[in-house]
């Protein structure tokens, strides 16, 4: 086992569940990049769908009257996957973009049927949902909002708590429900620390918004292409949003890429009898070909290796390994769902001490809110090395405990 690596790791190289760092380090790659890496590094059939449609016609973008195939092919496909009703899709380069774009559209199809008033955007304590204005300015994490001066955020934000349904209905009577127009959650907190809802949690929430009449959007970025089981968290947890966001598992992370997926109700006002379940406007590569290729390559993978069942099998291993790590004295508690975990340190726990520790005995995590530890590997990884992962962890808190 290597015992020296530099502060910041260089990953070289990547394969399956295993990353190669420039020294020559192996490190299990427990954060999946960044929440990404659904079907594992390293796939050459995704090299070539991608070069394949390079050589064919990079991208052409989605505006008027002209389209592309992959990006055609992709939203008649996501319609087929998504539990939103008769949906449509404005496709994006990532994650913060489809927030935006998920925003922006609530607050519009309000304007657009007449309830004008309808402007407030609530989001969950806890939640994170990018960088862009929206996502900044309705970031249920404080450090995410600090900085900017109340005047550059977007106004008509709220917070609602992580997962309290009277105190939700209590705010948003103080509000005014005819003034709310989005409510933004996701299914399971990620960044903030990976909250699993608590049981009738989420069917809370949409009852609440639909007595209300609120959009609600469900940010499945982390939790979209089967990191909870399902291929939507919203499937899991039986909700049916009005908008969905996704990224990352929408191309495994081999090319930028994100969607927005809107009930018919809420692109009805927006659509005129579009052939494709496309909206006709969106930025540069909205709907990039490569992008597009490289992703229907990846649900094929995600398909035909049966990989959200996997998932499925997969969690009580992780849920066992990662759960026994609750006996460390210096682990406050373990929360884990599908294929993620948060292993959340006790406050004064030096993280860095232990994810150092863990890298030294090769293993990849980083620090999530709170004093968490990242875990959510791709979904290629075996019981043996999430029990690997699990036992690395240990020996990393037992060293920082003596
Ligand atoms: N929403 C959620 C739930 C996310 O986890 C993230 C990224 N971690 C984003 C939005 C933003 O996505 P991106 O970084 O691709 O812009």
């Amino acid at each position: 086992m290597p015992t020296t690596i530099k502060e910041r790791v260089v990953i070289a190289s990547a394969s399956g569940a295993w990353l190669t760092t420039e020294d020559g380090h192996r490190l299990l790659d427990l954060p999946a990049g960044l929440w990404y890496a659904n079907i594992g590094h390293g796939r050459e059939r995704i090299a070539q769908a991608a070069a394949k449609q390079m050589t064919t016609l990079e991208t052409y973008h989605l505006f008027g009257i002209h389209a592309n195939r992959p990006a055609i092919d992709l939203a008649e496909r996501l319609r087929g996957l998504v539990p939103v009703a008769d949906a449509s899709f404005i496709l994006t380069s990532g994650g913060s973009d489809s927030v935006e774009v998920a925003c922006k559209l609530a607050r519009r199809y309000w304007q657009q049927v007449g309830r004008t008033r309808k402007t407030v955007v609530l989001s969950r304590t806890g939640g994170y949902h990018g960088l862009h204005g929206f996502g900044t300015s309705i970031a249920g994490l404080d450090f995410n909002r600090a900085g900017y001066g109340t005047e550059s955020l977007i106004p008509e934000t709220a917070r609602i708590p992580l997962a309290d349904l009277a105190a939700t209905r209590t705010l948003i009577e103080r509000i005014g429900p005819g003034n709310v127009a989005a409510l933004v959650a996701e299914p399971v907190v990620g960044t903030g620390g990976v909250h699993p809802p608590p049981d009738g949690y989420l069917t809370g929430l949409q009852a609440l918004c639909q007595e209300f009449d609120i959009l609600l959007v469900a940010d499945e970025v982390i939790t979209g292409f089967g990191r909870t089981g399902e291929w939507f968290a919203s499937h899991r947890w039986g909700i049916e949003p009005d908008l969905i966001t996704m990224a990352k598992g929408i191309t495994s992370g081999y090319a930028p890429l994100g969607a927005v997926a809107v009930s018919g109700r809420v692109s009805e006002p927006f659509m005129s009898g579009d052939d494709a379940p496309i909206f006709r406007q969106g930025i540069t590569y909205s709907g990039h070909a490569t992008a597009c290729a490289v992703a229907m390559e990846n649900l094929d993978v995600l398909e035909e290796e049966d990989l959200v069942a996997r998932v499925r099998a997969l969690e009580p291993v992780l849920a066992t390994a990662f759960g026994s790590l609750a006996e460390s004295p210096l682990v406050h508690e373990v929360r884990a769902i599908g294929l993620m975990a948060g292993v959340q340190l006790l406050p004064d726990v030096p993280a860095d001490e232990v994810i150092r520790g863990c890298r030294e005995r090769g293993v990849l995590t980083r620090l999530l809110a709170g004093n968490a530890l990242h875990v959510c590997p791709p979904f290629v990884i075996t019981p043996d090395e999430i029990r690997f992962a699990a036992d690395v962890i240990a020996a990393a808190l037992d060293a920082v405990a003596e």
